[in-house]
């Protein structure tokens, strides 16, 4: 039975980088019928602060990346730990600080090869020799990181460790103390690291790498997932739009990529349009209540960000519209005022039946005005957008004919004829 963590320290809000840790290791664990649960390593208690341990379980709540069991703080487990430290002190594995303060030391072998066979990575050897003893106890008392992270993983039966490869040079550490604590080793997955544009390591000097700023900024939790589920790892099928269910039913680590991954901003925002098309502009509508549904499923292809629909929803929805004055110009001119009075004359009749009908009949209208005035099709929808719009681009006018209304498409015409 394959069971996985995710053991973020809450010393900073939830990374990018951590995410893609966490997903990678949640697919693992679903792809085998297995188990992923989440510790909170906190027992740097200086550096640990709730907010963070907040931020992190909102933000992989947010993403659907949820424990299978209830959440570890490591530190509730601190007497345990401490209770290892006196077994190796009794088994001379380990000596206290010759100095005299609380620390206390590991004796790291001498001699010989630790290998790794690294899922990912393959083959890793360390001569032990490199090695000086490791401080498992500190002079403050409390344990270490490879302490505490060997401890924790064996005893919750952890079956396969998935981290960053920046852990690498902890893993032979680690391995020493399995060894002498006499638990099972488990298998290790190192997977490469995330880097900016410039292949630098992914920074706050990249732009957002707090999960929760792009929440805030309108990315969807099926776009960040699926785009971090393919940074670093490809389906043998190649396929790029996948949901959460289909990511579990493929990822597997032998298709885990051996060398880092760029983030690139640009192709999550292609990858937040995807998902954005794939959900119902009812969907939309739940985190815009106050706005029409039937200008969301207008709008609704054509944004990038969820919250983007309110500034692609304001030519529909704002009170007033004021014309440039060269703007006015192009309303006065005689072909735009022939275009006004010929929609204005028939305007009333589009606006009876169903939202479909108005929008055939709006573009009846449009087509039938080209027909009669003989102009070129520009010539009418330009003046009649600025008319309507005081823009030069936006959604197509039968949208804005119908979703305007006729009080308000009457009122700009009745304008755009006073210029
Ligand atoms: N708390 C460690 C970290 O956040 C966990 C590393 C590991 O997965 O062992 O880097």
């Amino acid at each position: 039975m394959v069971k996985v963590r995710f053991a973020p320290s809450p010393t900073g809000n939830l990374h990018i980088g951590s995410v893609r840790t966490a997903l990678f290791n949640y697919l693992f664990a679903r792809h085998h019928g297995g188990q992923f649960v989440l510790r909170i390593e906190d027992t740097d208690q200086e550096r640990s602060k709730q907010e963070y341990t907040d931020d992190i379980l909102a933000g992989l709540d947010w993403l659907g990346i949820r424990s299978d069991e209830p959440l570890v703080y490591q530190n509730s487990r601190r007497e345990l730990h401490l209770g290892y430290i006196d077994k190796l002190l009794k088994e001379s594995r380990a000596y206290p600080d010759p100095e005299g303060s609380a620390a206390v030391f590991f004796r790291v072998p001498t001699s010989g090869t630790t290998v790794i066979a690294d899922l990912v990575k393959g083959e890793i050897s360390f001569q032990n020799k490199d090695f000086k003893d490791q401080v498992i106890r500190k002079s403050d008392g409390s344990v270490t990181y490879n302490f505490a992270v060997v401890l924790d993983d064996a005893l919750m039966g952890i079956t396969h460790i998935i981290r960053g490869e920046d852990h690498i040079s902890n893993t032979p550490k680690q391995i020493f103390l399995y060894e002498a604590l006499g638990f099972e080793l488990p298998k290790f997955a190192h997977i490469p690291m995330i880097l900016g544009p410039d292949r630098s390591k992914l920074s706050k000097r990249h732009g957002a790498t707090s999960i929760n700023e792009y929440r805030r900024s309108g990315f969807l939790p099926e776009a960040i997932v699926n785009y971090l589920a393919l940074l670093g790892w490809t389906p043998a099928d190649g396929k790029e739009l996948m949901d959460m269910t289909e990511l579990c039913a493929k990822f597997d680590l032998d298709r885990v990529s051996k060398s880092n991954s760029i983030f690139d901003v640009e192709k999550l925002r292609w990858m937040n349009t995807q998902k954005l098309k794939s959900i119902s502009a009812e969907t939309l509508q739940k985190a815009y209540p106050d706005i029409d549904l039937e200008i969301i499923k207008v709008i609704k292809d054509d944004i990038v960000l969820l919250n983007d629909i309110p500034e692609k929803a304001v030519v529909f929805t704002q009170e007033e519209i004021v014309y440039t004055d060269e703007q006015k110009e192009e309303l006065k001119a005689d072909s735009a005022q022939k275009v006004f009075h010929e929609i204005d004359a028939k305007l009333g009749d589009i606006y009876q039946g169903s939202i479909e009908e108005r929008y055939t009949k709006a573009q009846a209208l449009i087509d039938s005005v080209v027909q009669s005035t003989g102009f070129k099709k520009g010539q009418v929808f330009h003046p009649l957008r600025v008319a309507l719009t005081a823009q030069k681009s936006g959604p197509g006018l039968k949208f804005l004919l119908v979703l305007l209304g006729q009080e308000k498409v009457k009122e700009r015409l009745k304008n755009a004829l006073g210029c």
